[in-house]
């Protein structure tokens, strides 16, 4: 069986459970669900396990590959995650402005209070702002191997370009063999997450039953326009805007790329973790998209920690919603600050469930809005977070399709360095 499939097996059958759970099965839940929320996290960390040397021995190793100066692709790929998110928060902004989604919630400030309150907003939440300084800082980390064991994965990105660069200075004889041994780590890691990924079913089958059982669907109905809104909004950035630069630009049926990414696409729903998701959409990149592990290598890692369209687009819509509940009447120059924040916070932003929360806080306290409004979100966060996280891994995906794309038309030779991944990875067709 297919690896979309197993992961769609998966889901199904979590879905299923989650109702069961929730209707005939209600006596059981809290044992069951305390086995499946185990479940789920051993397979999340064994995924998350992989991925964070994965990131370091993918980009020296590919750096080392290029067959280019690596600053015009770096350049091209910056360019690329600065516009992407750019358009897609602009998406946001648009749509929260047309739909009006807090206006339309038909909500009196006692509603919101008690919704705030079923809410149960976690403290930590509320106070996830932190300073510029200590932002730069935790760029060059003293300690390097607190910054892997801490999962810094901004400053362990810096440092693997730093040692790709200089990998590329060194004399031939040890510039083939820092080579080797990188291009073997990254084999190394690879088989180890076609391991982890045999347990599949298993594992997204656990994380679905538990969130999907945790979900308060019956809370949400008022949220049902903020997530009309999202959906919307996700869908066109991503169908739209990436579609279009896929064609365009990348000369890539979106549809293929669509196909070709599926896995990945659905493990990013299942698990709402792009960091996680990291192993599988190198996968599908280099095995099925056939993009070279040399420009995957560059494009994916940074990807993954800098560019999030799907989440500084919920993080827009989110203020707006929240700002439009609370009547609070933000003026065209606050929209703009809630854009350009959105845009900054989410780069640099963890692949992890429920990471925009943090940031959203900072938002709506720049922008003279309380930071608890934020529980609102809770209820319908988990969804909701699944969608984004596919977004980010689809948009990362066609960054390394249209640097592959120039890379190939920039220099004949590219097309010969194709730098196969790791053989001993079946393909999973
Ligand atoms: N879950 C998202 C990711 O891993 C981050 C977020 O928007 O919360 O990409």
């Amino acid at each position: 069986m297919s690896l979309t499939r197993q992961i769609l097996l998966g889901l199904g059958l979590g879905l299923v459970a989650a109702a069961l759970l929730s209707g005939p099965l209600a006596p059981w839940q809290d044992a069951a669900l305390s086995i499946t929320g185990v479940t789920g996290s051993l397979f999340l960390n064994a995924l998350k396990m992989v991925a964070v040397p994965l990131i370091a021995t993918t980009l020296i190793a590919g750096l080392g590959k290029l067959e280019q100066a690596p600053g015009r692709l770096g350049a091209l790929t910056a360019g690329y995650y600065g516009m992407s998110t750019l358009l897609a928060v602009s998406m946001g902004l648009i749509l929260s402005n047309v739909i009006a989604p807090g206006l339309r919630a038909g909500l009196d400030p006692e509603d919101v209070q008690s919704l705030m309150a079923q809410a149960s907003l976690s403290p930590t939440f509320a106070n996830g702002s932190s300073d510029w300084q200590s932002t730069l800082l935790g760029l060059v980390p003293g300690n390097i191997f607190n910054a892997l064991s801490a999962g810094n994965l901004i400053a362990v990105v810096l440092f693997s370009l730093v040692l790709g660069l200089a990998l590329r200075t060194l004399p031939t004889e040890f510039r083939q063999s820092q080579q080797v041994l990188w291009d073997s780590l990254q084999h190394l890691l690879m088989t180890v997450t076609q391991w982890v990924l045999r347990t599949a079913p298993l594992g997204v089958f656990a994380l679905v039953t538990t969130s999907a059982a945790q979900v308060g669907w019956a809370a949400a109905e008022p949220l049902a326009w903020f997530v009309i809104t999202v959906l919307l909004a996700l869908v066109l950035h991503a169908g739209l805007s990436l579609g279009l630069v896929l064609w365009r630009l990348a000369r890539v049926s979106p549809l293929q790329h669509a196909r070709d990414m599926s896995p990945a696409l659905w493990m990013a729903f299942s698990t709402a973790s792009s960091a996680a998701t990291l192993p599988v959409t190198l996968r599908c990149l280099n095995d099925r998209a056939k993009v070279p592990s040399s420009v995957t290598g560059l494009t994916v890692p940074l990807g993954t920690t800098m560019n999030m369209d799907g989440t500084a687009l919920y993080e827009c819509v989110a203020v707006l919603f929240l700002a439009q509940l609370l009547g609070a009447d933000l003026t065209i120059v606050q929209q703009l600050l809630v854009l350009f924040l959105a845009l900054a916070t989410s780069t640099g932003m963890a692949g992890i469930p429920a990471a925009s929360l943090v940031a959203i806080a900072l938002i709506l306290d720049r922008v003279g809005l309380p930071a608890e409004a934020l529980g609102l979100l809770l209820i319908t966060d988990r969804p909701l977070d699944m969608c984004r996280t596919a977004v980010n891994v689809w948009s990362d995906s066609v960054a390394a399709r249209l640097v592959a794309y120039y890379a190939k038309t920039d220099s004949p030779a590219m097309a010969q360095t194709v730098t196969q991944a790791p053989t001993n990875v079946e393909s999973s067709q």
